[in-house]
């Protein structure tokens, strides 16, 4: 569903990602994990060209995009194509402050797929009784906790039907305890076949849900593995030592 080939990125000189290879398949749920600074952000948001990478190909589907070309028309249109078919989450949860949870969730089905307004209220209605929210559909943001804002993000990006989901510390905003409620969608969605892509600190989640963890640090991956390879055997001396002090 998505490749990356060596893909490469600096800020004003500094490269932040030094050519990460990534292949992510249907229905795989892959988790990222590195210290602060390693690069994570900044791969997903290669991804979706949130950033442009200096160097490298993006496939999203079957779209795909060499990095360095220049952004013509026809460039542009891939790239609003991948944004369609990938659902972002983010660690603050960016709904829109002026308008409802059910409203949120509306937006992208009625102005970018054009559906009829009554159909994307049905499929808004469905997409927040999936993440619980089935009560709080007139609420606005302000009025719901950050775990449930964070749920309303989650239906929004499904609203999309996105080929893939990246989510980029979607718990890290949360009071602990609005922890799992959000973790326990996600988990729920992954169950159901969902392609993700998450970035997390949350060790638990790692290991019970991901098919495949990447350890990244300084711009490169360091290591991948089943989460019990991650976990109980670590290759790496930099894997071994960001476990130990996350666990
Ligand atoms: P964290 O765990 O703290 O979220 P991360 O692994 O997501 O870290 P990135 O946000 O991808 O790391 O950042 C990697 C490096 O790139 C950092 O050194 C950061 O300062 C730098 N960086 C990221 N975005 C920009 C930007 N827009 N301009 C300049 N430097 C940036
Ligand atoms: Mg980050």
């Amino acid at each position: 569903v998505v490749q990356l080939e060596n893909i490469k990125k600096s800020f004003a000189g500094n490269e932040v990602l030094k050519g990460i290879d990534l292949s992510v398949n249907k229905s795989e749920v892959v988790v990222i994990m590195g210290p602060s600074g390693s690069g994570k952000s900044t791969l997903l948001r290669c991804i979706t060209y949130l950033e442009e990478p200096n160097e490298g190909i993006i496939r999203v589907g079957q779209r795909s995009l060499i990095a360095g070309e220049k952004l013509n028309k026809g460039r542009k249109s891939i790239i609003s194509e991948i944004r369609k078919n990938t659902g972002f989450v983010f660690q603050q949860f960016n709904l829109f402050p002026h308008k409802t949870a059910i409203e949120n969730v509306m937006e992208g089905p009625i102005v970018i797929k054009k559906m009829q307004r009554e159909k994307a209220r049905k499929l808004a209605e469905s997409l927040l009784e999936k993440v619980g929210l089935g009560e709080r559909t007139h609420h606005y943001p302000s009025q719901l906790s950050g775990g449930q804002q964070q749920r309303v993000a989650i239906a929004r990006a499904l609203s999309m039907e996105p080929m893939v989901m990246l989510y980029d510390e979607p718990t890290s905003a949360l009071d602990p305890e609005l922890v799992r409620e959000v973790l326990l969608v996600m988990k729920e969605l992954a169950q159901e076949g969902m392609t993700m892509v998450v970035v997390t600190h949350e060790m638990g989640f790692a290991r019970e849900v991901a098919d495949r963890i990447i350890f990244m640090d300084g711009g490169v991956i360091v290591e991948e593995g089943t989460p019990e390879q991650i976990f109980n055997s670590p290759r790496e001396e930099r894997t071994k030592r960001f476990l130990s002090k996350s666990e």
